[in-house]
């Protein structure tokens, strides 16, 4: 493609409508223009990158058995009543009637129409497993849309649905998706975690979102930098050291801390680390109190205390509350005679002779032990993961990170083959309900992603496989015969050796040509300039790593083709 002939409007400010890295970068580059709040024109650009995805997308997903279909974007409200999810979705549902006065909606996800041909079509054991797929165009009508396509209105998705005679062959079908998905995501060139959505065991889940590691992602999930384990802040399990304390039990003492109430003020007082210390935080579990033991260095993590305590809600007491409750001052409170109901995180139980708050103004006790001085209705995992903590599945170091939402997979089970009544008849002669699954992936959320996760200062780096182009030419020449001979012909050689090109043929200052060429963050720049005419060198330009090579256009066809042949036929 000559850029002379592209619709490709860079833009040398940041638009001010952008918040985030991807946005602005897809604004300047002329990926898309805003034509109303959360709603993009893909320009030829754009639409090019979120191509290359959508491709990977299709042939891994055919590559696992999963067939596309595609469903209409305008569904009866008739169906999403069968589910009670006409009622239940919020205002992100766009309901309407049309002519005749019918209620209708806008889909936002297709699991009441997938159903609803499911059993239609699909009647025996003998028809199943199944698995069907769309891209499609989704509409959910955010309150506040932003970020441009990360939280935009209009989107484009991968969605896919199986169906499967048992849960054992729905887990069967999920696994095949969740490999699918670790090779999607692979091939597009991205760093991601499949991370576990509920609190299944290790292996055990059937619930992963995928996500691509990146410095703006909207969630904190926690990584092993060892394997793949992955977990959002609220799930991680924290492995206690397996070393308990053997340390003799000494004699508990109470100790005088006038008017320190804050573990670091007790602790610099006393001379000790906050690790030797065990703080009493009093909660409100559906409103009862509950004290919580961790170690001064710790915190809670409310999720954990939730699913211990099997309550809907916990919140911190306040003040007055904690005191109402116990008759303990905030700040001296311990679990020594206290007068709640105390659960404690497991680390306190294998902790041995450390302080606590002496339930008494102006007074903490030392040399307090576990089960000698006081007792708990439970020990749990109940602490926030820090980084540094060991992985639960190999041992080795976890780490914090932010990540971006790109992909779902989910076990679905009978809920909408029930309320649907879509039902086969199984090998035993039974009418069954369908064991469903759903797949999401946000095909254009991809791109975005991407170039949350690679980018710099002048602009995007494409990983090479979602790059609309893969080489620029640059011909700094345009009035010079030679110049423009020369990237001419390059520009020729490298479309016959297979690659996807753009030169550069405009009538522009050389400044403008390499600041747009990174901008697009093509993966490679080949530039044509007055360094031809004397030696008959070109130079070739990692996007990536800035290193560059001068050589011969011949030699700068064959390396770039073996460069790029050989990333892009990766599968
Ligand atoms: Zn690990």
């Amino acid at each position: 493609m000559r850029y002379s002939q592209l619709l490709l409007p860079t833009l040398k400010e940041s638009p001010a409508e952008a918040e985030v890295v991807s946005h602005v970068l897809m604004l300047r580059a002329g990926f898309m223009r805003k034509l109303t709040a959360g709603i993009y024109t893909y320009l030829p650009f754009g639409l090019a990158a979120i191509r290359k995805v959508e491709n990977i997308v299709r042939e891994e997903m055919n590559r696992a058995g999963a067939q596309e279909l595609l469903m209409p974007m305008v569904q009866p409200a008739d169906l999403w009543k069968e589910t009670g999810r006409y009622e239940k979705y919020g205002p992100e549902l766009l309901r309407f009637h049309d002519r005749h006065d019918r209620e209708s909606c806008l889909g936002p996800t297709h699991e009441e129409v997938i159903t609803d041909i499911a059993r239609k079509e699909l009647h025996s054991y003998r028809d199943l497993p199944v698995n069907l797929y769309q891209i499609q165009t989704k509409f959910r009508d955010e309150i506040r849309p932003r970020f441009g396509l990360m939280r935009g209105r209009e989107f484009i998705m991968k969605d896919a649905y199986s169906f499967d005679v048992s849960d054992e062959a729905a887990e069967v079908s999920y696994m095949k998706m969740y490999e699918a998905y670790k090779r999607i995501f692979s091939r597009c060139g991205l760093d991601f975690r499949a991370v576990q959505a509920d609190s299944g065991a290790i292996g055990g889940s059937f619930s992963h979102e995928f996500m691509v590691l990146a410095k703006t992602g909207e969630d904190t999930i926690v990584i092993c930098k060892d394997c793949e384990y992955a977990a959002n802040m609220e799930k991680a399990v924290v492995k206690l050291t397996p070393e308990t304390s053997t340390e003799p039990l000494a004699e508990m003492e109470k100790v005088e801390t006038p008017g320190k109430r804050k573990v670091e003020a007790v602790c610099e007082f006393l001379g000790i680390e906050p690790s030797l210390l065990v703080k009493t935080l009093v909660f409100k579990a559906d409103g009862q109190p509950v004290a919580v033991l961790v170690r001064g260095d710790r915190e809670v993590e409310e999720v954990k205390l939730k699913n211990l305590l099997g309550v809907a809600d916990v919140e911190m007491a306040g003040d007055e509350e904690v005191f109402k409750a116990t008759g303990v001052p905030t700040g001296y409170l311990g679990p020594v005679g206290i007068r709640v109901r105390v659960v404690a995180d497991q680390e306190v139980a294998a902790m041995r002779n450390f302080y606590v708050g002496g339930n008494e103004k102006n007074y903490h006790l030392k040399n307090v032990n576990f089960g000698r001085d006081f007792q708990a209705e439970a020990v749990a995992d109940l602490r926030q993961i820090t980084p540094g903590d060991p992985c639960p599945a190999c041992g080795g170091q976890l780490k914090l990170t932010e990540g971006i939402e790109v992909g779902h997979v989910f076990k679905l089970g009978t809920g909408y083959s029930q309320s649907m009544n879509a039902t086969f008849q199984d090998s035993d002669g039974q009418e069954k309900h369908f064991v469903m699954g759903c797949y999401g992936i946000g095909v254009s959320r991809v791109v975005a992603a991407a170039i949350e996760q690679n980018h710099d200062d002048n602009g995007i780096i494409f990983p090479i496989p979602l790059a609309p182009y893969t080489v620029i030419v640059l011909n700094l020449g345009v009035k010079d015969e030679a110049i423009s001979a020369a990237a001419e012909k390059v520009y020729r050689d490298l479309q016959a050796a297979g690659l996807e090109v753009i030169l550069d043929d405009r009538d522009e200052r050389p400044g403008l040509k390499f600041k747009d060429a990174d901008l697009l963050g093509i993966p490679y720049r080949l530039t044509v300039g007055n360094s031809f005419a004397k030696s008959g060198k070109v130079e070739v330009r990692s996007r990536r790593d800035g290193a560059t090579e001068e050589m011969t256009p011949e030699e700068a066809v064959s390396v770039l083709r073996e460069k790029l042949l050989a990333e892009l036929m990766k599968k």
